[in-house]
């Protein structure tokens, strides 16, 4: 009988492939999530490295410069955000497309599961950190949301939105720290009592400033932890040669799997 279930699986799953074919969420190439050419220009963030933040060094240290502000417990990124993993978040930003984000959460969730492993009776609440409601209704799209929510699917872990953004601000990339925290004060209200571990998810992290806003207003509705899971971090300096092109995470290799049989 499982057998006869697991043929019908396998013939609808060519037939799908026939339908849409898995392609490269950069460059629509032949591959998943990422095609050959592109892989190689996909830096992978992991260990070793800081403990605090994730960002990778030589060797392991407790905590770094690139670290985000106090509020935030802990951060982890799949990716470095450059290149084909640059073009895939646009892609998923400004096209609504969704398969970017099912490709990228085994990713976002091998990193956080790696070294931030929770004991099953304190599984965490995944949220995200929200668009306001006049671009989400433009863009018709939350792609905080999308990552967050495919990352449910693979961890396991529920999925609520506990924050709304009741300010909105404006693009960030011009201002400087003082100003740039100023705008953000009182950007984000909680939506419902925090629970007391919460995974933040957003599709880049920079400064950390966003989500530190976001953790404050957690911190105030009840959470006593607050992790930032990204599909990506934008650095200022280099990370090591061996997050380039590792061997054994190929599309399809042990992350994917390991993660999918969870
Ligand atoms: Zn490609
Ligand atoms: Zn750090």
């Amino acid at each position: 009988m499982s057998d006869l279930v697991g043929t019908l699986t396998g013939m609808w799953d060519s037939v799908l492939d026939l339908l849409f074919p898995r392609r490269c969420v950069a460059c629509g190439a032949r591959g998943w999530p990422f095609c050959g050419g592109c892989w190689q220009s996909v830096a992978l963030l992991g260990p070793p490295g800081c403990g605090r933040c994730g960002r990778p060094f030589e060797h392991a240290v407790e905590q770094c410069r690139d670290c985000p502000p106090g509020p935030v417990s802990w951060s982890r990124s799949a990716f470095l955000y450059e290149g084909p993993v640059r073009r895939s978040l646009m892609r998923l930003k400004f096209s609504g497309n969704r398969s970017v984000a099912e490709a990228l959460a085994p990713f976002m969730a091998a990193a956080v599961i790696k070294e931030r492993s929770p004991p099953r009776d304190t599984e965490p609440v995944v949220t995200w950190v929200p668009l306001g409601r006049r671009r989400k209704r433009v863009r018709g799209f939350d792609q905080a949301e999308a990552l967050a929510r495919s990352l449910a699917g693979v961890t396991g872990w529920p999925a609520r939105q506990l924050l709304r953004r009741v300010v909105e601000t404006t693009p960030q990339a011009r201002r400087a720290g003082a100003e740039r925290k100023m705008a953000l004060s009182g950007a984000f209200v909680a939506t419902a009592p925090s629970p007391e571990r919460v995974v933040l998810v957003d599709d880049v992290l920079t400064s950390g400033t966003t989500a530190a806003e976001c953790a404050t207003v957690l911190h105030g509705a009840g959470a006593k932890e607050v992790g930032v899971l990204s599909a990506a971090r934008s650095l200022g300096g280099p990370v090591p040669l061996r997050c380039y092109n590792p061997p054994g995470l190929q599309p399809g290799s042990v992350v994917a799997r390991e993660i999918a049989s969870r």
